[in-house]
């Protein structure tokens, strides 16, 4: 197909509102697109976990004039403690590890990116797509709940188990690369009293946290188990399944555990998923182009996949806007700009996962991951151009 013999993009529907889905809709309105955001959830995602920017991701926050709201919700988390199963502390792990240069809860992330392009994009939720077919000019798209409607591009910002990539590329199967971890995130009273920190448990083949943050009155606890496979589907949504499997895991582990255990189930947030990374050969078919985690996931154990759904979402509108709106040109170059930082994050992911397998780490390993992790806050292999916008940068927090 010959794209620049066909209209130039204009209108481009984006499945998702995570992260990368407002943030590539204000991009591409700056640029003079006209995105349209679908999400499946009833609403935004409010609170979660917490979630870190490193590096360039803070100038793509900095050039949305959003770096200094962010940094007012930063949980300014301080190091945290490793302790043993008797509550006995043995090593201090650093925060530069595990929440990178500023860190939010991903839910105030997420409303911020909202606020700052609610008013030009139109956000559609409680639906999703359930169909694309594609055309010499554009896609014709179905949704379950809405009436079928005609985008020139459409991109899937829609995470880990994206449909979009599913419609368009196949099986999830096919691309998602279990870690051999399951985590398992929810919500508590902060009553073990710690002011922005966290202990941390790891006994071999699983780990607890608890951590608490300025921006949280409460706090959040995590499990992560080693396991062998993507559980069974019908495990995916059960959410009584899942934590029956996480007590029979801890059942004789001691420190906090069998409290925190009955503070998941009551727990009114509950997320559970895989640790799992996203691997393909191209990103886009035609006039569909995925887009964060769907495209390229690199797992929690990276701490990267805000900096790079945000990242993605600069690039591709820059480059789409570049192209005048071929796709064809526009895609190449997103994938070409990208590729070799997501390769190196997915590097980084699979080694956090392997970490997880070894034994309890002791200080000096510890103090080297920091060490490291500072380093590469400033190394990745990025180019953020300016794609002949004239963008603001404020004020980059110290
Ligand atoms: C436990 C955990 C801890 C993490 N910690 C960190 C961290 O410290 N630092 C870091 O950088 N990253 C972290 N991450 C990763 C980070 O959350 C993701 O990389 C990031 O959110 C990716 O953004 P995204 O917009 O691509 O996907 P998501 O944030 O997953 O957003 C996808 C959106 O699409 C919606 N959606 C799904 N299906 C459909 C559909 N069919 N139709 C419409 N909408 C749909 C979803 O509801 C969601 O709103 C962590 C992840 C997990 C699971």
């Amino acid at each position: 197909m010959n794209a620049t013999a066909t209209t130039p993009a204009r209108t481009v529907l984006i499945s998702g509102a995570g992260v990368a889905g407002p943030a590539l809709a204000y991009w591409l309105r700056r640029h003079g697109f006209v995105p349209t955001v679908v999400e499946r959830a009833p609403a935004l995602r409010e609170g979660g976990y917490a979630v870190d920017f490193r590096g360039e991701a803070l100038d793509v926050l900095d050039r949305m004039g959003l770096l200094e709201r962010i940094a007012e919700q930063d949980t300014e988390m301080g190091d945290a403690l490793l302790v043993d199963g008797d509550g006995r502390a043995y090593a201090t792990l650093p925060s530069v590890v595990f929440a990178g240069e500023l860190e939010v809860l991903k839910g105030d992330l997420t409303r911020m990116l909202y606020e700052v392009t609610r008013d030009g994009v139109e956000y559609v939720f409680g639906d999703s797509v359930t169909g694309l077919t594609e055309d010499a000019d554009g896609v014709e798209v179905t949704f379950e709940r809405g009436a079928p409607r005609r985008f020139d591009l459409v991109v899937g910002a829609d995470g880990l188990h994206s449909r979009t990539r599913a419609l368009v590329f196949g099986p999830e199967e096919r691309y998602v690369r279990h870690l051999g971890i399951h985590t398992a995130v929810f919500g508590l009273d902060n009553y073990l009293g710690l002011e922005n920190t966290g202990r941390l448990y790891a006994a071999p083949g699983r780990a607890a946290n608890v951590f608490t943050t300025r921006a949280d009155s409460g706090a959040r606890a995590a499990f992560h188990f080693a396991s062998e496979g993507p559980l069974e589907r019908e495990d995916r949504h059960d959410r009584a399944r899942q934590q029956r499997l996480i007590a029979e895991r801890f059942a004789d582990d001691g420190w906090e555990i069998p409290r925190l255990l009955r503070e998941m189930e009551r727990a009114a947030d509950f997320f559970f998923d895989a640790n799992a990374q996203v691997e393909m050969e191209t990103w886009s078919k035609g006039r569909v182009v995925l887009l964060g985690d769907a495209g390229y996931c690199a797992g929690p154990t990276s701490g990267r996949g805000t900096s790079q759904a945000l990242i993605g979402a600069y690039v591709l509108a820059g480059e789409l806007a570049e192209a005048g709106g071929d796709h064809v040109a526009a895609f190449a170059a997103y994938e070409r700009e990208l590729r070799g930082y997501v390769t190196e994050h997915q590097a980084m992911g699979r080694e956090g996962a392997e970490r997880f397998f070894g034994p309890a780490p002791t200080q000096e390993v510890l103090d080297a991951i920091a060490a490291r992790a500072a380093g590469q806050a400033r190394t990745a292999p990025v180019r953020l151009r300016d794609y002949g916008l004239r963008v603001a940068r404020a004020a980059r927090v110290a």
